[in-house]
């Protein structure tokens, strides 16, 4: 049963195989067996879960049949969720019950899909492995000794061990593709203000967009689907049509115009990374679409800009979280200036403390206009390149990582060296555009994810080149072994 993907349970339960109770109980024992090799759940909601599938299951038999009621998923643990602990990752909310649903977390549950638990995460949603997080690191499926990525390795471990066949995420640098080329998912970044940031824990408020973790483009349809939409309560929201997301997988990739940007393929990639993304251009090609070199000449600027930016707007947005208004408080303060440094001091892992004094550094007045300032005018010339390329061709394509999963501990001591293995995710953020990553092969017994990006509200696109691609490749139904 833990095999389905989205899209297979939905026919069963509409079948009527199985239940959705049935399915709920099966995968929570799968949790419980197999979880304690990963980690990848922070808190797990039994008693939530088995509510909501019954639920389910009484709409199903009142002739209701959305394709996602009874469907099991988790959320990320910054999507807040009402009566249940959100931590963040991190010490700080480790008590932390939010008061409310995120819009995301509503809308899915209005959809009836069962929530099985909060997925870990990098603290605060910094983070390329996974390691940083207060509840430990996460394993990769693929190879326990090695990361799944981050910051949504949780979520994207729990997919890939078939723990649930999808969850929620977030990405404001790669925290949804990387992962998901890591541990040879289908990942979704959506178009900035596509989806609600609303009860979204705000790590990079620019550049922060949740968005489906799947094993296919197909159930990142359907979990997109749920997500996507105009929200009143998020300022940012787009308020645009959603389409149907599903109608759009089967439309013909014959003379689709697919941008190669030359800047990928420098020294710093994996050459077996390279030839792999060199023979998912083939196969796309063999399904009609037409390959053209592009230029996006300021990508170099990129891993600077984003590493100013999101910082900046970490330190402020977690300025809340002083131990009065929000968050961990200390032991027996002194007074309110220990009270505060010590709340901060201890609530805070090592990450977060860097990137809170990066941003209030870069933000302070004798420094704002030598380095946040110009890191958006780096930001528009990222985005100018891109909507030069989108004149030429309809998708980007390229490698997702440089490398594939390193190490569990192999880049703590030098947080520079994680910071540019985001080289080819952050251009996206710090443009508002849509990036998808599916897989595209192995590396070592490792997985390696491909990168595609669209124009704004393109999402449809790029499901749909995913979809076709998958039709004509197996990549993507290899399972690790053991789970
Ligand atoms: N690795 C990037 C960072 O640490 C991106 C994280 C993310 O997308 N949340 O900021």
């Amino acid at each position: 049963m833990h095999h389905m993907t989205l899209a297979e349970i939905a026919r069963g339960l509409a079948d009527k195989k199985f239940s959705s109770e049935e399915l709920t109980r099966t995968l929570l024992a799968r949790i419980a067996q197999l979880d304690p090799q990963i980690n990848s759940f922070i808190s797990l909601t039994e008693d939530l879960a088995l509510a909501q599938a019954k639920a389910a299951d009484a709409r199903r038999a009142n002739g209701e049949n959305g394709a996602l009621l009874g469907a099991p998923i988790a959320h990320k643990d910054l999507f807040c969720t009402q009566g249940i602990r959100t931590s963040c990752g991190s010490k700080m909310l480790d008590n932390f019950k939010a008061p409310y649903d995120a819009t995301v977390v509503s809308k899915l549950a209005a959809a009836g899909t069962v929530t099985l638990g909060k997925t870990n995460m990098d603290e605060f949603a910094m983070g390329s492995a996974n390691e940083s997080s207060w509840y430990g690191a996460v394993k990769n499926p693929w190879n326990l000794e090695h990361v799944p990525g981050g910051s949504s390795g949780g979520s994207a471990a729990a997919v890939a061990a078939r723990l649930l066949p999808a969850a929620t995420a977030t990405d404001t640098g790669g925290s949804i593709r990387q992962p998901a080329a890591f541990t040879n998912l289908t990942g979704l970044k959506p178009t900035y203000g596509r989806v609600s940031r609303w009860g979204m824990i705000a790590y990079a408020s620019s550049l922060d967009q949740g968005g489906p973790l799947a094993r296919t483009a197909e159930d990142c349809a359907l979990l997109l689907q749920g997500m996507a939409g105009f929200d009143p309560n998020d300022s940012t929201s787009i308020d645009e049509p959603v389409p149907d997301y599903s109608a759009s997988l089967n439309g013909s990739l014959q003379g689709l115009r697919i941008g190669v940007p030359k800047e990928y393929f420098s020294a710093g990639l994996d050459p077996r990374i390279a030839d792999l993304i060199h023979a998912s251009i083939k196969e796309l090609e063999k399904l009609g679409a037409v390959i053209k070199e592009i230029s996006l000449p300021n990508m170099q600027h990129a891993i600077p800009a984003y590493y100013v930016i999101a910082p900046a707007e970490a330190s402020s947005n977690l300025s809340r979280f002083d131990g009065v208004r929000f968050g961990y408080r200390c032991e027996n303060p002194k007074d309110l200036e220990d009270l505060y440094t010590r709340s901060r001091g201890e609530g805070f892992g090592s990450e977060v403390q860097r990137r809170i004094m990066v941003g209030a550094y870069a933000l302070s007045a004798g420094y704002y206009d030598a380095y946040y300032l110009k890191a958006q005018k780096i930001r528009r010339l990222v985005k100018n390149d891109f909507m030069n390329a989108f004149n030429e061709v309809d998708v980007i394509l390229g490698p997702t990582t440089p490398n594939p999963a390193w190490k569990l501990g192999a880049k703590n001591s030098d947080p520079v060296a994680a910071y540019l293995e985001d080289v080819y995710t952050i251009t996206a953020n710090l443009a508002g555009l849509p990036g998808l990553s599916m897989p595209a092969g192995f590396v070592d017994g490792l997985p390696v994810g491909v990168q595609l990006l669209a124009p704004y509200f393109q999402e449809g696109r790029l499901l749909n080149v995913a979809h076709q691609y998958q039709l004509h490749t197996d990549w993507h139904t290899r399972t690790p072994t053991g789970f």
